[in-house]
């Protein structure tokens, strides 16, 4: 049977990047045996559920390059894809369960299951349904129902069994059903609960692997007994463990950007997004962190799932990204960095064809130097600086003679060159090196200096070039008169 897996966020908010590990998860699985990855929406939260959530969810998903197989706008005879437009697949399951006696109508107050919970928690006992209305008839309930009662359904959860499961990250998990009591699988609002709704999709979908964070794994026991009291094929699952933050608290607002769409604007590649979480409770056979999409989906298996908890390390994912920024196609590059180059003021809208050969040599000279893409904005203000000041440590070592002599030969050069490209600028060094004698620092910081400001930064002739003739001589100009 070919592999069926989904991603199944709730609406109720960005999309947080545990999250977005789970949707990755999943499609490279999918991606790794030829499986299909299904997006579905569990949006059967009225009071959360949102639709500006939807959207936000759907971006982020296509921005971070994770595209669905089957879900909204790609339905395969599976649909709908949103749990809010299969009520009517639920009623239909639900009335079966009820019929046969393995669930009842509860009519309870919530102020009485508040009460009575809050006196089990005083006991310290288990939190669990008393059972009470299980003994009202059907019928009776239906027709209290039609009388205008309000009523949520409970799972009839009568069998004293033990329920496990053998998960592919934690091994065998086991849970005692007389712990779990009477739950509800329909609510007074007229919607399933996230666990009925989740079992009738996995089945009707046809499910075989449910890959999800850990967080989920007490929903699981009350998700087999439905899967048994139906009769459903049980899917393989597998539990993924926590994000923790670098202080090990579980991640959060408070460690900085913690959404997809934040890392984005930040200036993230979804290819780094995608390299760096896949190593989050997930890792290479060679222990490999720099990997494109083909090594990654050739590498992914589900047993190499750790258990213990992941370590978002920020420092780990620039140096990932750093890594996709220099080796993704110069053209692609460019493109990518050009919104920050135009918000930044430093090229126009719609830059014509020398702005984007300028761009483009721009990108190819600093682009080893960015860890996301709004880190072009510190290397390029050098190019637009005309009239920067010398701190007096600078001021103090380019005024000396021997320097002001360079100076005055690199201006000549300049001047008597038809165009500054890379290679003729390092000529211009070199000569100027053996006209002068001076070596290392003595011959390259006064030059660099005069050109850029700057104690460091980009290759010296790299810079030269991209500044252009006019802008040298002038630059130069400025400290030999
Ligand atoms: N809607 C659930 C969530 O976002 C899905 C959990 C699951 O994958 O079963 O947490």
């Amino acid at each position: 049977m070919s592999c069926r897996v989904r991603f199944a966020p709730s609406p109720t908010g960005f999309l947080h990047i545990g999250n977005a590990r789970t949707a990755l998860f999943n499609w490279l699985y999918a991606k790794s045996v030829g499986g299909t990855f299904i997006l579905r929406i569990d949006d059967t939260d009225q009071k959360r559920s949102t639709s500006e959530a939807v959207d936000m969810a759907i971006r982020s998903l296509k921005w971070m390059g994770l595209e669905w197989d089957e879900g909204p706008g790609k339905d395969k005879g599976n649909g709908p894809y949103f749990q809010s437009e299969r009520l009517h697949i639920y009623k239909e399951h639900i009335d079966k369960l009820l019929e046969s006696g393995k669930a009842y109508y509860c009519f309870c107050s919530s102020e009485e299951l508040d009460m009575k919970s809050k006196g089990q928690k005083t006991l310290s006992q288990l939190q669990i349904y008393d059972g009470k209305c299980s003994s009202v008839s059907l019928a009776e309930a239906k027709e209290r129902i039609a009388n205008g009662e309000k009523a949520r359904v409970r799972f009839f959860n009568n069998e004293n069994k033990i329920v496990s499961f053998d998960d592919v990250v934690r091994g065998v998990v086991k849970k005692e059903s007389k712990e779990i009591g009477d739950f509800v699988i329909f609510k007074e609002d007229g919607f399933p609960t996230y666990n009925f709704a989740t079992v009738i999709d996995e089945a009707l979908m046809g499910i075989t692997h449910v890959i999800r964070g850990e967080d989920h794994i007490s929903n699981t026991a009350k998700q087999l007994l439905l899967y048994q009291a139906y009769n459903f094929d049980i899917p393989i699952f597998a539990h993924t463990s926590m994000i923790l933050g670098s202080d090990k608290e579980k991640l959060s607002k408070r460690h900085g950007a913690s959404t997809v769409m934040d890392f984005e604007a930040e200036g993230y590649l979804p290819e780094g997004i995608r390299n760096f979480l896949a190593l989050l409770g997930w890792s290479h056979p060679e222990a490999v962190e720099a990997l494109t999409d083909e090594e990654l989906i050739k590498a992914f298996t589900l047993n190499r799932f750790s258990k213990s908890p992941a370590v978002f390390d920020m420092n780990k994912f620039n140096h990932i990204n750093t890594w996709h920024i220099r080796n993704i196609d110069i053209d692609d590059a460019v493109s990518r960095f050009l919104p920050y180059l135009i918000k930044g003021g430093y090229i126009p809208e719609n830059p014509d064809e020398e702005k984007l050969a300028w761009s483009k040599k721009l990108v190819m000279i600093v682009r080893e130097h960015c860890s996301i893409l709004s880190d072009i904005c510190a290397h390029v203000d050098v190019f637009f600086k005309d009239d920067f000041v010398l701190t007096d440590g600078m001021q103090k070592v380019i005024e000396t003679d021997e320097s002001k002599k360079l100076l005055i030969y690199i201006k000549e050069q300049i001047e008597n060159s038809d165009e500054i490209t890379e290679a003729v600028m390092k000529s211009i060094i070199k000569n100027a090196q053996k006209e002068t004698g001076l070596k290392g620092p003595l011959l390259y910081h006064p030059i660099r200096y005069a050109l850029t400001g700057n104690i460091s930064g980009t290759e010296l002739a790299s810079v030269a070039e991209l500044l252009g003739k006019d802008k040298l001589v002038n630059r130069i100009s400025r400290f030999i008169e």
